[in-house]
């Protein structure tokens, strides 16, 4: 666990999230401030600050690919967009990598 870090707190239950998922390796909440009508963030329990550091964690990459799965089954999304925002100039504001998974409307492209 990293300190000061939102996504941390919510994997250790210090704060509070709607729980949608969870398995051995990640857990999956809903996003407190949606931009669909399904958006959930799917997060590994590890303490990773991004996609890239991820990339280097080939266990921890297929976990947070099998939660997105699971998410999606059990929500029952066939059509779904998958976001990795990373960096701060392409809206990266939690430096705990996570997935959005964002359904339930249509989704223009290319994105905003
Ligand atoms: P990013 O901007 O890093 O790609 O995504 C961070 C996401 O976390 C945002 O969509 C934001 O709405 C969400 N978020 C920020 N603080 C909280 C929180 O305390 N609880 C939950 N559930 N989501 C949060
Ligand atoms: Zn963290």
């Amino acid at each position: 666990m990293a300190d000061d870090c939102l996504f941390c707190k919510i994997v250790a239950r210090e704060i509070a999230a709607t729980m949608v998922y969870e398995d051995e390796d990640t857990i999956a909440f809903a996003d407190l401030n949606p931009q669909a009508p399904v958006h959930i963030l799917v997060v590994p329990k590890r303490h990773i600050p991004d996609i890239v550091a991820l990339g280097a964690d080939p266990e921890t990459s297929a976990a947070l690919v099998r939660g997105i799965r699971a998410v999606a089954e059990e929500q029952g999304l066939s059509d779904f967009r998958t976001v990795f925002n990373t960096g701060a100039g392409a809206g990266q504001s939690v430096f705990h990598v996570h997935a959005h998974v964002l359904s339930g409307r249509p989704m223009s492209w290319p994105p905003g």
